[in-house]
């Protein structure tokens, strides 16, 4: 069974509540010296009030716990996964700068039909919560029967998967012309009919990525459930940073299969912070398996992008750069950044501060749009949205005061 080392999340040493749950104080590296790389240096005091006003409280950025240890989740089966503070994010050498000529997240779905991948919605979603890098929709990438083309030349040579155990008939993705070749199999657990592999189709994807242009980074968008390994049973999605492309299914998250694929003890995130005023996941009108469906999607492709921004799994709070290795775990993440990612994504972003409220006033404009607003997830996210902003201004308002 893997040990877990307290020591490794990071406490600041004078958080009460945090010693009172056990945890050690990580004295060599307090929470604020996460925030340092302001390029303040010397301005200790900066730093501080810095880290003290993106913090906030426990309410909305509850920290991880020795409680939310549980097997089969990632940190549980992973606990030697290393941590990332801002420094090692910003000097990472496999993270690319947004700049004039990658300043754009393309994004395109990848299928037999193009009814079945709403790309437009969740093109919108990533937009507003990475606010300020271009974000383009692309023409459907046809996923088409490998037999389908008879001029041999114009397939892409390949031998990988030939003769395994389960394989079915190989697909291509339809790039400039030219099949890239994609295998299938049998899906394993009998939730689909097919399982098409994710290395291949991300082999599409970053050959569509070398015909665009200042691409950033490429998001493909697949209903085809995926495999990455012989012994996997699927997988979601999975992103290559450094090459800046990520690939996610949608056909694991359709909440019409909770009940066959799901796990019976998953529950979706839900903020239960102190909100009066705001409407809330139980008040919420009747959900709608679309709205729900769709919003699973945009938080996996937040996450999988975020991973292309340079940012890691985040080991410190409840955030969405958490792992994830079940899916009763990744149903339990909230959607929102902590304050650690907050501030990966504003160096990585270029965010002054006033981007941050145009951030939060995109994204809830999106959640409350038709789209997303009968399901509770993006509820409870404009409720969470809502106690942030009302923490921020007490706290603006206490400044106020003070002077
Ligand atoms: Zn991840
Ligand atoms: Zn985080």
């Amino acid at each position: 069974m893997p040990k877990v080392k307290r020591e490794r999340f990071v406490c600041a040493p004078d958080d009460e509540v945090a010693q009172a749950m056990g945890f050690a104080s990580h004295a060599k590296v307090p929470l604020h010296a996460l925030w340092r790389p302001f390029g303040r240096t010397g301005a200790q005091a900066n730093v501080s009030k810095t880290a003290s006003n993106v913090t906030g409280n426990a309410n909305c950025f509850p920290r991880l716990t020795d409680a939310d240890l549980k097997p089969g989740f990632d940190l549980y089966e992973d606990p030697e996964h290393p941590p990332q503070t801002l420094k090692e994010f910003k000097t990472d050498s496999d993270r690319r700068d947004v700049g004039p000529k990658a300043n754009t997240i393309y994004v395109v779905g990848v299928g037999e039909a193009e009814s079945s991948v709403p790309v437009a919605a969740i093109a919108q979603y990533v937009e507003a919560f990475y606010h300020g890098i271009k974000v383009t929709v692309l023409p459907m990438l046809p996923l088409r029967s490998w037999n389908d083309v008879e001029d041999e030349p114009k397939r892409k040579a390949t031998t990988k998967g030939k003769g395994k155990s389960g394989s079915l008939s190989p697909l291509g993705v339809e790039v400039s012309g030219s099949l890239v070749r994609v295998r299938a199999r049998a899906s394993p657990d009998g939730v689909g009919v097919r399982q098409v592999n994710l290395n291949d189709m991300i082999d599409g994807l970053l050959a569509r990525m070398e015909t665009l242009k200042n691409a950033y980074a490429i998001l493909g968008v697949t209903s085809e459930d995926l495999f990455e390994g012989n012994d996997d049973l699927f997988t979601m999605g999975r992103s290559y940073g450094g090459s800046g492309v990520a690939l996610i299914s949608l056909a694991r998250d359709n909440p019409a299969l909770d009940d066959v694929a799901g796990d019976p003890a998953a529950r979706e995130w839900s903020f239960a912070g102190p909100v009066s005023n705001t409407p809330s996941a139980t008040s919420s009108p009747a959900s709608n398996t679309n709205s729900i469906w769709l919003y699973r999607a945009c938080c996996t492709a937040v996450h999988e992008l975020g991973h292309c921004l340079g940012m890691d799994h985040c080991i410190y709070f409840h955030c969405f750069m958490q792992g994830s290795a079940s899916l009763l775990e990744a149903r339990s993440q909230p959607p929102y950044p902590c304050p650690l990612e907050l501030v990966k994504m504003s160096a990585a972003l270029k965010w002054a501060p006033e981007h941050l409220r145009q951030r939060e006033e995109a994204l809830r404009a999106v959640l409350a749009s038709l789209s997303f607003s009968r399901a509770p997830g993006a509820i409870s996210h404009l409720a969470w949205l809502t106690a942030r902003r009302q923490e921020q201004e007490a706290k603006e308002k206490e400044v106020v005061e003070l002077v």
